[in-house]
């Protein structure tokens, strides 16, 4: 019997979780595109978006998903023949690298495994190495999605520093934006991308490209530009479509400045420790089913995985049927483990829970509670305790 009624979940790393407030206010007629509401909701947006950011430059949007901004940020920067070095978690930073070479760029990649973050010291070592300064651009994520990884930027930061090295800093930050800590121009993040479906609770279809003043000089070099990706029109349009490229994405506004207006009442500090004690709560129930079973998290050390999304590794052949139960019985939509190659081809030893976004307790423990009930039905060996082990560090918490 399927008791998939009612709302169903996704537990996904994006598209994530869309609030009722964000719906609401995307229902509407089509607006005015010349002047009222819109344009003026459009500069406040920007505005609000830059300052979840930490960024003191400015911020771009595109029609587009998180490809799009990686596409931007390339070809606003670089010409066929430029070198960059690239640093490798998994497979959204392999994505990028891929995007990159097709671009004609040269890319050198250091590749760190798929359960850790990149080495700063090796970072630094490689730059060191480039005794010329022939890189143009370091690029990296700061999760990575498939692995679960979470880069030390402002370690990644010193590395440039340290190794006096003029590459731009480069951040695909579009699992963990408003879910980690960001805060672009105190850490020296020269481009900084996300999009509108992950931490900010939106529909896809908006890409985000933050830049500081840094980019300028590159930018009016870059032989990859093209009118349509070119961010000096975006950045500083003489009339409003300019923003855009064309006509604006209504609907995406009106629900991104909901979202937006979301985060900001409850604060970024608190956004973002609510995702690290929701994030716990996943860890402490992965570790409870290790203890009596072949589930553990991907990433082995809690200090470097994502608060946005954990990768669980299962016995092989696992996680399909887990999912599927799941989804079929319980209405609950998990993420598929991905191999770490530039395609994303899905595994059957891995699954993944997205808690980004739009997330309380009750979500979380619905997922978390339907997944341990999914492995007794399936009869996967795993830990007993599971949810007590959450729910007890959640009490702790409140404990005086
Ligand atoms: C989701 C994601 C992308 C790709 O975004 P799309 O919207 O699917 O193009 C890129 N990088 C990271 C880190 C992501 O999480």
């Amino acid at each position: 019997m399927s008791l998939a009624f009612g709302r169903d979940h996704l537990a996904i790393p994006g598209p994530s979780v869309i609030p009722d407030r964000v719906l609401r206010a995307m229902h509407r007629s089509a607006p005015n595109i010349y002047a009222g509401p819109l344009v003026d909701l459009t500069k406040g947006l920007l505005g609000d978006l830059k300052s979840i950011a930490g960024c003191e430059g400015h911020a771009v949007l595109y029609i587009g998903n998180g490809h799009a901004g990686w596409e931007a940020s390339l070809c606003n920067t670089l010409s066929p023949g430029d070198r960059i070095l690239a640093l490798v978690t998994g497979r959204f930073s392999l994505g990028w690298v891929q995007m990159a070479r097709q671009l004609g760029i040269e890319v050198e990649t250091l590749e760190f495994g798929v359960t850790e973050p990149a080495d700063p010291a090796r970072v630094q070592a490689a730059l060191e190495a480039d005794t010329d300064k022939r890189f143009k651009a370091l690029i990296t994520v700061q999760t990575d999605t498939s692995t679960s990884t979470s880069n030390d930027i402002p370690a990644l930061r010193k590395a440039l520093d340290d190794a006096d090295h003029p590459a731009l800093l480069m951040v695909d930050s579009i699992a963990s934006f408003a879910c980690e800590p960001m805060h672009m121009q105190a850490w020296g993040v020269d481009v900084l991308l996300t999009a509108s479906q992950k931490g900010l609770m939106t529909p896809p279809g908006l890409a985000i490209a933050f830049i500081s003043d840094k980019v300028w000089s590159l930018h009016d070099a870059a032989k990859l530009n093209t009118p349509y990706w070119d961010w000096k029109p975006r950045a500083n349009p003489s009339v409003f479509p300019e923003h855009f490229g064309g006509t604006p994405p209504t609907h995406h506004l009106f629900g991104l400045r909901e979202a937006v207006d979301m985060l900001l009442e409850e604060s970024m500090e608190h956004v973002w420790a609510r995702h690290r004690t929701l994030a716990t709560c996943v860890w402490k129930t992965v570790d409870a089913w290790n203890a009596g079973g072949d589930l553990r998290c991907h990433v082995p050390k809690a200090e470097h995985r994502s608060t946005a999304v954990t990768a669980v590794d299962t016995a092989d052949g696992d996680s399909s049927r887990l999912r599927d139960w799941c989804e079929t019985h319980m209405g609950v939509i998990l993420g598929v483990g991905l191999k770490p190659t530039p395609t994303a081809t899905v595994i059957d030893s891995g699954f993944r829970i997205g808690h980004m976004g739009h997330l309380n307790p009750s979500m979380l423990f619905g997922t978390l509670a339907t997944i341990d009930a999914g492995l007794k039905a399936l009869d996967i060996p795993h830990g007993s305790g599971a949810l007590d082990a959450a729910t007890t560090w959640i009490a702790e918490g409140f404990r005086s």
